[in-house]
Order: C-alpha cells, then sequence, then structure tokens
C-alpha cells in the first residue's frame, strides 16, 4: 500500500481504478491501440500499455454475481432493471404504445419435496412453523411438527423438518429440469394462443409475438421458482400491437392452462422408474399495470435483484465442485451439502449424464440462465453496454485522450493480451477507499 501510495504513477493507477467503477476484480491486459491514416500510413495515434502502472490495464470483470463482484453486479442490476422496464413502459428503443399490450408477472413455482422450516406472517404477527396437533412421528423418529416461531434470519429457514424424509433425489431433479419445463411450458402457451385464435401453430407467429424476460429465484429450500414476465405483441415485436382477441384474459388461460399441463421427465436409473416433474400447484398470475398494486417499477426492480444472485443464498458454493473434493472441508449447512451430494451421486450415474449434475452441483442441479429474455422482449444487454462505451468514448475524444476520427479513412490495430487478474492487498485497501461510494445503489433503484 505503501510503496503504491508513495509512487510517482500513483495517480494514474488511481483514474484506472476509478474507471473500473470499483471492480473487486479487474482483468489485466497487456497491449496496444495504433490508429493509421488509410490513405497516407501514417502513425496518427497509439495508445499501449508499457506506460500504465504496472505495464498493463485494468479492465472490469463484468460479472452478474454480486458476491464476487459488488460493483460489476451492481452494473449488470441496473442494465437489467433498465431492459425490464423499457418492455414494460417503452424507452430504449421501444415505443411506449407497448404498455396497451397485454402483460402478466407470472411466477412458476416448484413442487414440494418434504415439510421444511417456515415463516409466516399474519396479520404483522410471526406464525408458528408447522403446528400439529397429534403430529405422526416420521420412520426416522422425529415429530413432524415445530412450533418454532422463526425470525428472518433463522438459519434453520428452509431446511427439512426430518432429512432422512427429505427427497433430495427430486429437488435436484427438478431444478435439473426446470429450463425444459420452462421451454415445455412456453410452447404450450403458444399452442393455446394459436387455438385460441384459430390459427395453426405455425402460424402463429404472422399474427403474434410471445415475448417474455424471465428470472430464476431460488428458494431457501435450495429449488428453483421463475418469475416471468409474459407479454403478447403484434408479428413485429414491441412496436406491433397484437390482434384484438389476444386479450390479458386469452394470455391468462394460456398460462394456467399450460402451467398445469406440462411435464418434464428424469430418465430411469439404478432402482428407480422414470419420474415426471411438473411445476408446483402455487401459480400466481398478475397483470402489470401502471396504476395497479403491481407497477412496472416493482417488477422491473423484483427481476433486476433476483437477476445478480445465484445459489449461495441457499449456503452453497459459489464456484465449481470438483468430485475429489472433501464436501466435509467446506464448512456447509447439512442441507447444500446434502443436495450437493445428492447431485454428485446421480451426476455419476450413465443414465442421467445428460443433466451434468456434476458440473451444476454448486447451483444444486439448476444448470439454465439466471435471466433471459426473448429476442423481441426489448433493448439487449449488449446494445446497453455498447452505448456505455460509445458515452466513454466521446468523452475521451473531447477530453483528448482519443483521436477524434472518421472510421472510414482510419485503420485501427490492436493486439491485446490476458495478463492476470484481481488485486493485491494493499491495492484492494486503496481501491475501496477510491471507489467505497460507488459501491452504494442509487436510492430510486432499490
Ligand atoms: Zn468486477
Ligand atoms: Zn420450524
Ligand atoms: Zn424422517
Amino acid at each position: 500500500m505503501i510503496a503504491r501510495l508513495n509512487h510517482p504513477d500513483y495517480d494514474r493507477w488511481a483514474s484506472q481504478i476509478r474507471a473500473t467503477g470499483g471492480c473487486r476484480q479487474p482483468i489485466h491486459l497487456r497491449g496496444k491501440i495504433e490508429h493509421y491514416d488509410r490513405a497516407t500510413g501514417a502513425l496518427l495515434h497509439r495508445y499501449t500499455t508499457k506506460h500504465e502502472p504496472d505495464g498493463i490495464l485494468r479492465v472490469p470483470c463484468k460479472t452478474r454475481r454480486a458476491t464476487r463482484c459488488p460493483a460489476c453486479a451492481e452494473t449488470y442490476r441496473a442494465d437489467t432493471y433498465h431492459l425490464i422496464r423499457a418492455g414494460l413502459i417503452g424507452g430504449k428503443g421501444v415505443p411506449d404504445t407497448v404498455t396497451a399490450h397485454p402483460t402478466l408477472f407470472v411466477t412458476l413455482t416448484a413442487p414440494s419435496f418434504g415439510a421444511v422450516h417456515t415463516r409466516r406472517e399474519h396479520g404483522g404477527s410471526v406464525q408458528p412453523c408447522h403446528a400439529r396437533r397429534n403430529a405422526g412421528t416420521c420412520p426416522h423418529g422425529q415429530v413432524m411438527s415445530c412450533t418454532t416461531r422463526h425470525s428472518a434470519d433463522d438459519p434453520r429457514l428452509g431446511e427439512p423438518l426430518c432429512p432422512d424424509c427429505y427427497d433430495y433425489t427430486g429437488s435436484v431433479l427438478f431444478n435439473a429440469l426446470a429450463p425444459l419445463l420452462w421451454k415445455r411450458f412456453a410452447d404450450s402457451v403458444r399452442r393455446h394462443l394459436a387455438k385460441a385464435g384459430g390459427l395453426a401453430l405455425k402460424n402463429l407467429r404472422h399474427h403474434l409475438t410471445l415475448s417474455f424476460a424471465k428470472v430464476a429465484e431460488y428458494q431457501r429450500r435450495g429449488v428453483v421458482h421463475l418469475h416471468a414476465v409474459i407479454r403478447l405483441d403484434g408479428p413485429g415485436g414491441p412496436a406491433m400491437p397484437p390482434p384484438a382477441w389476444a386479450t390479458a384474459d386469452t394470455l391468462t388461460q394460456a398460462v394456467q392452462h399450460a402451467a398445469r399441463a406440462v411435464t418434464a421427465t428424469a430418465p430411469a436409473h439404478k432402482d428407480q422408474s422414470e419420474r415426471a416433474f411438473r411445476w408446483g400447484s402455487q401459480l400466481d398470475i398478475r397483470p402489470i399495470t401502471l396504476t395497479g398494486d403491481l407497477t412496472e417499477q416493482a417488477v422491473a426492480g423484483y427481476i433486476a435483484k433476483y437477476a445478480t444472485k445465484a445459489a449461495e443464498c441457499v449456503g452453497t458454493l459459489d464456484r465449481r465442485i470438483n468430485p475429489l473434493d472433501n464436501l466435509d472441508a467446506f464448512n456447509l449447512r447439512d442441507h447444500p451439502k446434502r443436495l450437493i451430494a445428492e447431485c454428485m451421486r446421480l451426476g455419476a450415474l450413465p443414465e442421467l449424464t445428460e443433466l451434468r449434475l456434476t458440473n451444476w452441483a454448486h447451483m444444486l442441479g439448476f444448470r439454465g440462465h439466471f435471466s433471459t429474455r426473448s429476442r423481441r422482449y426489448s433493448t439487449t444487454l449488449g446494445a446497453l453496454r455498447a452505448a456505455r462505451q460509445h458515452h466513454t468514448r466521446d468523452t475521451d475524444i473531447t477530453t483528448g485522450r482519443l483521436p477524434l476520427f472518421d472510421e472510414d479513412t482510419i485503420l485501427v490495430i490492436s493486439e491485446w493480451q490476458y495478463a492476470g487478474k484481481g488485486h493485491s492487498a494493499g491495492d484492494q485497501l486503496l481501491a475501496a477507499a477510491i471507489t467505497g461510494t460507488r459501491l452504494e445503489r442509487s436510492p430510486h433503484e432499490l
């Protein structure tokens, strides 16, 4: 830390750190960019990392995982918020007529895999967890009742009343099949809509587009729920209205039907026969309106929040697990440990290799994307990033760091090499001091 502070290039280092926005694990790049005049071949401008502190340029890691880098995850969260919101009220290239399109906020839940400790509030007071008069005893001698009024941070929340009764196999297989279940759900919604419009499925896209944005949320018990914004557009996407028959009611019926109808089957393995999974019976469908109790801000904020979380809230690990790792060495609670161990056990079975459970054990079997959107939902994360880069480039030109050039007459040659990642312990402290305030969220986006 002292060496860094006393170094003559400290100011340049600090400005690099500021440019990474407080990234906890910046990527180190070594290389150069040269601008040549196409006509004369003259070198107009050269940037090289040779003269940068430590001979490297530090750029943000751009992770979406808040546990890995709060600053970059915050950028990802804000981008996700804006693109979900644009799909609800317009903006970023989406016309505001989109507010008139039927739009639902749908939560698809997982079924039960056994009784778990829960916290329920009723009229402002916390209810007993599982109060059962004459509760039976399970084969493992556990009374299947819990009268505790759990506090919100009780680590037992989401953990089974009897771990030996709990269906760990079902839990991880459901997570593994959730992406397929979603795909079948969306297909079924489309089929139902085509039928409602008197159309053949293959012709539906000439009349209607089913647009969606979805996010996976881990429940404390370690299974995923999916939250989705589902919207009906015309054939060209959000710029065109859907046909008159495609109302919010029609969409609601299609969603209700699809959520109950679809299944995804895990292949038979060892002594188990094949097993079909479906969504849980709790299905939440709410229309999103500008004035109702479910506003577009609330929905966009909700989805963006989950987009930066993974399974770590369940108490699992933030990285892949090697089959040779000793799970006992990770200091995990029993429940996530059993979920991970079940992924490892099933992942080793030849019948289930396609589910790739070993690779996704740290995610408790779920290998889907956390936050996905259909092609026409709104703008893309890439477009938002490009807009930001453009803005940075414009600033660099006006402040003289980059030459103003016409892209047709200038040849740009760049060479970059990966040269490492992260901060030394001393740099870490200095970087936090320089960018500390940047880690906080802007209040209007909470
Ligand atoms: Zn970062
Ligand atoms: Zn309990
Ligand atoms: Zn039991």
